[in-house]
């Protein structure tokens, strides 16, 4: 088999990618090398547990996301080959192209916390980060009316990084609601040392968080948990700490994909090295990568992606017709904050840090808690996610010309 465009991965940013593409240049030869029958918009699990979203509503087929024009091949990607421009199957077929595009998201590492994988799903240990498991974060919101609530947040880097607090605010509005947040006890465990990496949202988060009566631990990382015993280890600065627990919310460590990761297109970190602009391989000039599997230090988002991929389309094809990148990719990423059910925080910056808002601030103050953002967030982005960015209509992305 040999393809002109090989895209490995039709998640997010794959499939936003082929379609950015064949908006280019129709009845471009792609093909995208995905194993999974169902696509997720994983944005939307937050939502799902914080009980406004049902799981479904994050979740079509793949069939339906797919490009129409791009070849599926189902199956997984076992190994990369860039010297000879082909990539091993899991299946034992070799697929070969003129230009690879990398988008196989990164690893959510649950085994790395002993005793986790046997209790998630059960004893009133959860997850948003997987799709089965978010119904069963409301489910625990619901039931528990007094005792302690653990959130952890596990060390940087990890795809969206508000989502753990966003999981803690929600919990907490609805027992606020429910007059009951008064008799539990609720803790952020996070391995890092600040709240937010942006420093102009920390002001409406530790408000937040004082509204709630949330205690802050810093530089607590989840090392193990005990589900039947409802107990959990935290590896803190003073030695290992324990702590009770009636509900814990899990952030997983994260890693880089692990084919990526065993790969010669992988960093020392296990990342698609790629130049943070063009996002072509360090290396390899007719590979490109973008998505949480790439090595760029921008937030690794779902509205990252969203900007990238319109990126990599267009210096793919330049790089396909010889000729040298014309478009950069400035690090934006976003992060809505739901401080509440009803307001939303909406952190939107590019890399340095640097704050890039969408909108004027008399229209949106991200800064501070807005029910605009959340209307954003709750009824605006499924359907630019769905109908605008998987379909090549990329509002809000048009590249920017390298400076
Ligand atoms: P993915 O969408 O994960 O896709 C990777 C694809 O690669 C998958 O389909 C996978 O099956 C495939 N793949 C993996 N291995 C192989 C292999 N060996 N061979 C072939 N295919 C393979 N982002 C935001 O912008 N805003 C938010 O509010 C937000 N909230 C989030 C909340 C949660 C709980 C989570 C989990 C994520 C959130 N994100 C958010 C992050 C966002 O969802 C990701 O950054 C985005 O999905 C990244 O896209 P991707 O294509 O790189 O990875």
């Amino acid at each position: 088999m040999h393809h002109k465009i090989l895209i490995a991965g039709g998640g997010s940013a794959g499939i936003a990618t082929a379609a950015s593409l064949l908006k280019r240049r129709s009845g471009l030869d792609i093909a995208v090398i995905e194993p999974r029958g169902e696509h997720f918009y994983q944005p939307g699990w937050t939502m799902v547990g914080g009980g406004i979203f049902s799981k479904e509503q994050t979740c079509r087929s793949e069939a339906s996301v797919m490009p129409s024009g791009v070849n599926w091949i189902k199956a997984s990607v076992s190994g990369f080959d860039p010297d000879n421009n082909s990539v091993a199957l899991k299946n034992g077929t070799t697929v070969t192209y003129d230009l690879l595009i990398v988008a196989m998201g990164n690893r959510l590492a649950w085994e790395e916390i002993e005793g986790l994988e046997e209790t998630l799903g059960k004893n009133g240990v959860t997850s948003n980060y997987r799709y089965d498991l978010a119904p069963y974060t409301w489910e625990l919101v619901q039931k528990t009316r007094r005792g302690r609530a653990l959130f952890t947040q596990p060390p940087m880097p990890i795809k969206c990084a508000g989502a753990p607090q966003k999981a803690m605010y929600l919990s907490c509005s609805e027992w606020e609601k429910q007059g009951t947040l008064g008799d539990i006890d609720v803790e952020f465990h996070n391995a890092g040392g600040v709240l937010f990496g942006v420093k102009e949202y920390v002001p409406a988060l530790m408000e937040t968080v004082e509204r709630y009566g949330i205690d802050l631990a810093f530089t607590s990382n989840l090392v193990r948990v005990d589900g039947p015993n409802h107990k959990a280890w935290f590896k803190t600065e003073d030695g290992e700490v324990e702590r009770d627990f009636d509900m814990l919310h899990v952030c997983p460590p994260q890693r880089g994909n692990q084919v990526v990761a065993h790969s010669a297109l992988a960093d020392d970190a296990g990342y698609a090295e790629v130049d943070q602009a063009t996002l072509r391989h360090a290396r390899f000039e007719n590979v490109f990568a973008l998505g949480d599997c790439g090595s760029t230090p921008n937030a690794k988002t779902m509205a990252a992606a969203r900007k990238q991929a319109p990126v990599v389309a267009t210096n793919a094809l330049a790089q396909l017709d010889g000729k040298s990148a014309t478009a950069a990719y400035d690090g934006y990423g976003s992060c809505p904050l739901t401080v509440e059910n009803g307001k939303i925080v909406l952190a939107e910056f590019t890399y340095g840090g640097n704050l890039a808002p969408s909108f004027p601030s008399w229209v949106l103050d991200g800064t501070k808690p807005s029910k605009l953002a959340w209307r954003l967030k709750a009824q605006a982005l499924p359907p630019i996610y769905w109908d605008g960015m998987l379909k090549g209509r990329e509002w809000l992305a048009k590249p920017v010309p390298i400076g």
